[in-house]
């Protein structure tokens, strides 16, 4: 976050002629606010975005992707204090200390709401991500990141929920983004949108903190008084999507706006062409063989991962 220099006044406080201090400097926006009119901007953000990219109504029921991290507890937060009927959904990804610390943060945070949140546990239902991670030649996060998605998905249509939200940020964004234009991912770019529309037997997906930067949502979550988890997931380590984020937020530091212009600037311009080239060409969706879920052949990414688990640790 920019350094607010010594004395700054709230911009919205001093429009109405008071002298509240300033305690966050948004340079993008060349705004200096207080807590409580940086806590109104936030939410306000987050309603525009949920209505410029039409995401859902406060008839719809919202689950909300909970990690026990700042940005989907922010988003969460956000959600139901703007009125919206949103649930939480935490996937017990069986990784030790990490796991174990972010589910209890997940759990007391629901309570502090008042609102349901619904536990899966992957120790229970295949294996826990290190035995996964041990089973496949895939990354670690590649394999969760099918895992996570698949669950997401059956529970969100077996309890009723018409919407998954993800806490996604505009840093998460625009670091996939980056990497994704480096290496020309075409495919990867036409599904980069806050929006993936409902479609046979996947439930429409969203992105509603898209617009917001980390440190925004690491800021809401600390004027709100929420506790998160502070450290990262062991598997994270030497991912490159965080050398990207290293090397845009450099820029940014320089160029204030870079990310969003960037971010933006592609939903203008650029998705729209490769949206265009894809309604040509659009991906059959299949029904998998083995558990009936959506999938893009016979046998859905997720059964083919659980086939090779098996074979692992059904040899052990
Ligand atoms: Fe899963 Fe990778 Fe995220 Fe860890 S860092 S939770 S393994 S996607
Ligand atoms: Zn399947």
């Amino acid at each position: 976050m920019a350094k607010l220099k010594k004395g700054t006044r709230c911009t919205v406080c001093k429009s109405k002629g008071e002298k509240t201090k300033a305690v966050v400097f948004l340079p993008h926006h060349r705004l200096a606010l207080c807590r409580e009119h940086f806590i109104q901007w936030f939410e306000k953000r987050v309603e525009k975005t949920v209505k410029e990219f039409r995401m859902f109504s406060r008839k719809d029921r919202i689950l909300v992707a909970v990690s026990g991290g700042k940005d989907s507890l922010a988003l969460w937060n956000a959600l139901v204090k703007l009125g919206y009927e949103a649930d939480g959904f935490y996937i017990d990804l069986g990784i030790d200390q990490y796991s174990q610390g972010s589910k209890e943060l997940a759990y007391s945070f629901s309570e502090k709401i008042g609102r349901t949140l619904h536990i899966v546990s992957l120790k229970e239902q295949i294996a826990p991500i290190p035995v996964i991670d041990k089973a496949t030649d895939r990354p670690a996060c590649s394999a969760c990141g099918t895992v996570k998605r698949y669950y997401m998905n059956r529970y969100a249509k077996q309890l009723g929920y018409s919407i998954i939200a993800t806490g996604h940020n505009l840093d998460d964004e625009v670091a996939v983004l980056f990497g994704n234009t480096l290496r020309w991912e075409i495919d990867y770019l036409k599904r980069q949108y806050p929006v993936l529309k409902e479609e046979k037997g996947f439930i429409k997906k969203v992105k509603p903190l898209c617009k917001i930067t980390e440190k925004e949502s690491a800021l809401y979550a600390f004027f709100n008084n929420i506790e998160y988890i502070e450290y990262e997931c062991p598997f994270s380590e030497g991912a490159s999507s965080i050398e990207y984020k290293e090397f845009l937020s450099k820029l940014e530091e320089k160029h204030p706006g870079t990310k969003l212009q960037f971010y933006l600037n592609f939903l203008k311009k650029m998705y729209p062409i490769l949206k265009e080239h894809e309604s040509k060409q659009a991906e059959e969706v299949k029904t998998c063989v083995i558990c009936g879920e959506p999938s893009f052949s016979d046998i859905c990414s997720f059964c083919r991962l659980k086939q090779k688990v098996e074979k692992v640790t059904d040899t052990n």
